[in-house]
């Protein structure tokens, strides 16, 4: 199959709810232009410096969105561009994407990352830390971090029922924080969650953006 096909393959099967989103870490240049002449707007890199690069490098209607681990003094490369941000994990972060959101008077939508996965090298907050995060007093003077919902990844196993109730998990703490902290607002309503591997279960589970890789650009 091209890459076309595979494009094709995976929308097929996307409710209009769900987004597609491409990750094109360790792609060429070459191979992202050929998955966006596709017609893809909306790519993903999970390094500061590949999205920095990519950026410059590919088209200017391209959607970039960050999906890897944030450090807070590496925020002020991506915000004048960025589109999404899925790894909101600390107040810290958000607090520096405020600032650097504010210097080039955008607001910038973000997602929390939250850690459902029984990996312990899966970064994200725990159901138990979100209430403190979501609770702290500097959320009244934080009006460029939009927080548009969540995102998580589930473990990595062959046991798609544990999968499963990693991505059911990720609903049920979105439902709880839209209700007790967005006031159920319609802004606050992604669930970013499945992959290469697990993206059908993800979709089953309620997704609204899949973040796919390796599926498409080999199959
Ligand atoms: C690499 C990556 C993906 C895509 O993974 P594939 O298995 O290639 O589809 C999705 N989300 C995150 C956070 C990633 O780092």
């Amino acid at each position: 199959m091209t890459i076309k096909e595979r494009l094709r393959a995976i929308q097929q099967n996307l409710p209009e709810t769900c987004q597609l989103i491409v990750v094109s870490k360790y792609r060429t240049r070459e191979e992202i232009l050929e998955v966006y002449n596709c017609g893809q707007r909306i790519f993903a890199e999970n390094r500061v410096q590949n999205l920095v690069e990519r950026k410059n490098e590919l088209p200017d209607d391209i959607q970039w969105h960050l999906i890897g681990q944030l450090q807070t003094n590496k925020v002020k490369y991506i915000a004048p561009f960025v589109s999404m941000i899925h790894s909101l994990d600390s107040l810290k972060l958000a607090l520096e994407i405020q600032k650097q959101a504010e210097k080039h008077q955008r607001v910038i939508p973000c997602l929390i990352q939250l850690h459902v996965a029984q990996e312990d090298t899966k970064s994200g907050l725990s159901p138990d830390e979100l209430d403190d995060f979501l609770s702290a007093p500097s959320w009244a003077d934080m009006d460029r971090v939009k927080i548009c919902g969540v995102m998580s990844m589930a473990t990595f196993t062959a046991d798609t029922n544990q999968v499963r109730n990693e991505f059911r998990q990720t609903q049920e703490v979105f439902k709880r924080l839209k209700s007790t902290y967005f006031n159920n607002n319609p802004d606050f309503r992604h669930i970013s969650m499945g992959m290469s591997n697990d993206y059908s279960i993800a979709v089953e589970e309620g997704s609204t953006m899949i973040r796919i890789g390796s599926l498409v650009f080999t199959g």
